[in-house]
């Protein structure tokens, strides 16, 4: 079994020689049941969400057929109340029944077992030690499984945005934290307590910003959104000239588009925030090269949507700190695809990757 070989085996980065056969992985279209075969395959799909309960219904390649969203509530019951309704809306708007899905997926933010289906917490939507699972398939007669946010975001890169055509995938999403998982050999990396990643949390300045993990310095103190809020605010009070204030009056009006806006038009104190957030953000993701060697590695987020303007300087970086020289065997740097449909469509795909 495919599980059996990636437990057993070394894991040495991305294979070169590997083809597309990665949809292969999925056991039902391995196997022979022919029935399976010809028939179409259903998942359902869920990001919980602090504001909104996002579903969708997907085929097997993650092509989303119908999509629906709704507020969030506080507290277990209407949290699973919630995710039911959204369910039978997405599917009632991809004009086929519930029923005829396999499973459902949920991708929740905080701390998740996956493997009992539990949400240790998530303090901001109410949920201590509830088993979501169980009562999500209490409520639509389907197989449930549960998911960290980020890792179902990365799984959805992997098998219908960035990561498409490969093996291995890292996703950053860079946001008011720094979101981080990655997909090895094929399959979703949790570590043994399902903690795993939270490439945000590596201290890539010691001694650094105070993070709300405790620890100094973590990566996504510097390189989050709201990481780059406070290092805009910090030019703008040390640089009262500056063209900044043009672009954010006030310091709350500070977001994260406002240092690159003011750097395009030639702000020197913008230009010196812009590139100090892109050798830090460069910082980071080069250790996660360095780390995994995935094919690929994707941002998301809202500051990914500067493209090229930000991600050609840290592909300048990495080409220059990379271990590996032959350029084409070097992890690709790219743009995330999907964008807030990843969670969605990598909670509906949980089953074949785990
Ligand atoms: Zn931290």
């Amino acid at each position: 079994m495919n599980g059996q070989k990636v437990r057993f085996s070394l894991f040495t980065g991305a294979d070169p020689d590997y083809n597309q056969s990665k949809r292969s992985i999925a056991p039902h279209v391995m196997g022979d049941n022919r029935e399976d075969r010809v028939m179409d395959v259903y998942y359902i799909g869920i990001d919980l969400g602090g504001t909104n309960v996002a579903a969708g219904l997907t085929d097997e390649t993650g092509r989303l057929l119908g999509k629906f969203s709704r507020p969030t509530p506080r507290g277990a019951e209407a949290v699973a109340d919630a995710i039911a309704q959204a369910a039978r809306e997405a599917c009632r708007a991809a004009g086929i029944a519930p029923e005829a899905a396999r499973s459902v997926g949920v991708a929740s933010p905080g701390s998740i077992d996956p493997a009992a289906g539990v949400v240790e917490h998530a303090f901001n939507l109410g949920l201590d030690h509830v088993s979501l699972a169980q009562l999500v398939e209490e409520r639509l007669s389907l197989p449930a499984l549960l998911e960290n946010d980020a890792n179902a975001a990365a799984l959805g890169e992997f098998a219908a945005g960035a990561g498409k055509p490969f093996r291995s995938l890292v996703a950053v999403t860079l946001g008011t934290g720094v979101g981080s998982g990655a997909v090895l050999d094929g399959r979703l990396f949790t570590g043994f307590n399902y903690a795993g990643m939270e490439a945000g949390h590596m201290v890539t300045h010691r001694g650094g910003r105070e993070c709300t993990c405790g620890r100094r310095g973590c990566w996504e103190t510097y390189a989050s959104a709201t990481g780059l809020i406070r290092s805009t605010r910090e030019a703008m009070q040390a640089h009262p000239e500056s063209g900044l204030w043009r672009f954010a009056p006030t310091l709350e009006t500070v977001d994260g588009k406002t240092a690159f806006d003011a750097a395009q038009a030639g702000d020197a104190a913008a230009r010196g925030v812009v590139e100090a957030y892109t050798a830090d953000l460069a910082c980071g993701i080069i250790n996660l090269i360095h780390l995994f060697q995935p094919e690929v590695l994707c941002v998301g987020g809202g500051v990914a949507k500067q493209g090229d303007y930000l991600l050609g300087p840290v592909r300048a970086l990495a080409d220059r700190e990379e271990f590996t020289r032959d350029a084409a065997r070097r992890t690709r740097i790219c743009t995330a695809e999907l964008g807030n449909d990843a969670g969605i469509i990598g909670a509906a795909l949980l089953p074949l990757y785990r």
